[in-house]
Parts: structure tokens; sequence; C-alpha cells
């Protein structure tokens, strides 16, 4: 069963290899679905034009919270325009982080309560990024999780490494949680046990690529074709079958971005 690497930045700079590298050797090993995360607008049409050159490969469209003072009102009417897209499958990546505040906490707070409420409007799941901003982030995704349908997936919290408890709570909101390569690392204790206490129909991988490379890849680029290591561990911690594993991340993410089954899904 091939996998889905649900989070990577297949416009970023990867030594010399291209995106087109990049989602052949995702395919030799076995990963034959991306979804390519935009972080602002201006950047945009380099993520749709790789979304458009490869038909397994889907993209998003957000601002991430370190973009958020740079971010204008013109960019959340251009991102509206961006959302229409055939192949853009989620808002995102959206949200906050409040351990680098490389925006002011009042302008990433209003931005990303302007961009969930552009992702209600346009019926697209949200990719959250969240970083030492827990309180607050509850906060605002009940908000938004309110006013969704009852049938509508909220989205994602990508690359989780939060609480416990944090994680209950967005998955009672109805939210995916997503696992990167930090999942592998000697240290993550406590992501694994959270890993374990949550429900596999919940559960996605990502690479986040090019960061966070997992065992055995430390240090080097982190590339799509790596998630297969982080999926192989969760199947480790969760003590089952790898393929059980495999089939449920897949089944998992289709349904999180509403891929189209029958491009997205080949057994
Ligand atoms: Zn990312």
């Amino acid at each position: 069963m091939a996998l889905i690497d649900s989070h990577c930045h297949l416009n970023y700079e990867y030594e010399g290899k291209t995106a087109a590298d990049l989602v052949r050797e995702a395919g030799l090993a076995g990963v034959d679905t991306l979804i390519a995360i935009a972080t602002d607008v201006p950047t945009l049409p380099e993520v749709v034009a790789i979304s458009e050159a490869f038909p397994n490969v889907f993209h998003t469209a957000g601002i991430h919270p370190h973009e958020a003072a740079a971010a204008t009102d013109e960019h959340l009417v251009e991102l509206l325009g961006f959302t229409q897209h055939p192949k853009c499958k989620a808002v995102g990546e959206i949200g906050l982080d409040f351990y680098y505040n490389l925006s002011s906490q009042e302008i990433q707070i209003q931005r990303f309560g302007q961009l969930l409420d552009l992702a209600r409007e346009v019926k697209l799941p949200v990719v959250i990024h969240c970083r030492d901003a827990e309180k607050q982030m509850l906060s605002q995704l009940q908000t938004y999780c309110h006013g969704l349908s009852a049938d509508a997936v909220p989205g994602v919290i990508h690359c989780f490494t939060g609480s416990l408890e944090f994680g209950k709570a967005c998955l009672d909101l109805g939210f995916y949680i997503s696992f990167s390569g930090i999942l592998t690392f000697k240290t993550a204790e406590s992501l694994r046990e959270a890993a374990r206490a949550f429900p596999l129909d919940r559960l996605l991988v990502e690479t986040d690529s090019p960061y966070l490379a997992p065992v055995p890849f430390r240090g080097r680029k982190c590339e799509p074709s790596m998630v297969v290591s982080t999926a192989r561990r969760l199947a480790e911690i969760k003590g089952l079958p790898v393929d059980e594993v495999f089939e449920a991340l897949r089944r998992n993410t289709v349904t999180c971005f509403g891929l189209d089954s029958a491009t997205a899904v080949k057994t």
C-alpha cells in the first residue's frame, strides 16, 4: 500500500534536486501522492505550477504565521481566488507560532482568524501550524468548528508536537493529527506516547520536507520519500502490522483532504 506525504514544501531549495526528482524518488520509495504546502501568497504560483505539473501532487493555499505581518489584505483577496483551483485541497498552512514570534502575536491572531473564516467560506479543511500557542489556538479552533456543517472535516494539526491534552481536544473537535519525522527522534518519547494514545483512524504522516528528516536520515535534507520511515515507526509504536497502518494512513489522508479516490488511491 503506497503512502501519501501529507505535508511537504516542494517549491523550496533541495540542493540541486528538482520537484520532478523528488516526485519520482518518492514514487520509487512507495510514496505515490504528495501534498505541496504553501506558506504565503507571493510564492503560491510556484506551488500551483508544481501541482499542475504532476497528476499525483495536490496543493494548499495559505499564509504561515511567520508571514502574518508581511501579508496584506490584498493577499487575502488573492488567496480566495487561489482556493478555487481544482487541485487546491486545503487552506494552509495557517496558525500561531508564539515560539519564534516572527510576526507579533496580535497580528498572528488576527490573520489566523481571517484565514479560518476564509476556509469555512470556501469549504476547505485547514492545515494548522501551532507552536507554543495551545490555549489561544484551541479557542480559535473552537470558534471555527462551531460554524462548520456536521459532515465537514475541520482539518489537520500538522507536525504535531503538542501536549496530550491539546491533541485530545483537537481530536474532539474532529481534527486529524499528523506526525512528522520528529516521531522517530531519540528524545521524542512523549510524542510517541501521544501517538500510542491517539486513535489510528485519525492519524496522518508527513515529512514537512525540506525540514526534519527522520531517523536514519538525520542531518540530510528531508525529502518526501522519507515519510516511509516515519510511517514504519508509527506501526512499531502502535504494535500493528505495517500494511494495516499504511492502509489506514492513506484512507485518513484521502478523507481529510477530500482527494479524488480514483486518482489518489491505488492498491
Ligand atoms: Zn510546513
